[in-house]
């Protein structure tokens, strides 16, 4: 069973510890999964890049920017309500935030996704959107509305299911809604193996790999 990552908690992101112990305090998580598992939807080469170029250029980054701070006794979550909507701080905030995006978004994703889901999940997306097929929908239509870098999410908006877009490295946390999943759309996501073809590429991972059971899996603890 995957883990939710808990904006309370997020536990697999901090090294606790006293600041000058670690001058790098936020880590790359690992991957759920090898990098050629989501082949052929997204080939080892572009998830490589993606991962260990792009996720873990944002870990090396924001170490940077906050080693020997006050800020680099914070847990990722913690950090991310204390720089948010500071714009003097925003080059840490973006950082914080796409470590945050993208450790989700992997969860999000499971050579073993698309299957059936969970019934308590399909319960409430028949309750907000009447099928699954109309959910699905709605992701397409919302992701490719999505004008630049940003991400489409499944959140959970009180008692009822929500389809949304953040733009650049913004998170459904900071307006009060609980992510249930997400799907990066920046380029780098998918121009190695689609171009521009932002559409066939969300097509692809609702066909094949999104990760019901991870949403299910952050309902139950919402
Ligand atoms: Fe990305």
């Amino acid at each position: 069973m995957n883990r939710p990552i808990e904006l309370a908690a997020a536990p697999r992101i901090l090294i606790p510890g006293p600041r000058r112990a670690s001058p790098a305090p936020y880590v790359l998580p690992p991957l759920p999964y090898p990098e050629n598992a989501l082949e052929p939807v997204i080939s080892s080469r572009a998830l490589q890049l993606h991962y260990r170029k792009h996720h873990g250029g944002y870990v090396d980054t924001l170490n940077r920017l906050v080693s020997g701070t006050a800020l680099a006794d914070l847990s990722l979550s913690q950090l991310l309500l204390e720089v948010a909507g500071q714009p003097d701080q925003a080059l840490i905030y973006n950082n914080a935030a796409q470590i945050w995006n993208h450790s989700f978004y992997w969860q999000s994703l499971s050579p073993n996704g698309a299957g059936t889901c969970p019934q308590v999940l399909r319960g409430l997306i028949e309750y907000s959107f009447g099928d699954l097929e109309t959910l699905e929908e709605k992701v397409s239509a919302v992701a490719m509305s999505q004008f630049g870098s940003g991400w489409v999410w499944l959140v959970l908006d009180g008692k009822s299911l929500q389809v949304l877009k953040t733009s650049n490295a913004d998170n459904p946390l900071l307006q009060g809604l609980k992510p249930l999943l997400a799907i990066d759309l920046w380029e780098h996501a998918y121009y190695p193996d689609y171009e521009n073809r932002r559409g066939e590429y969300i097509a692809a991972i609702l066909a094949t790999l999104i990760n019901w059971d991870f949403a299910a899996d952050n309902l139950s603890v919402a």
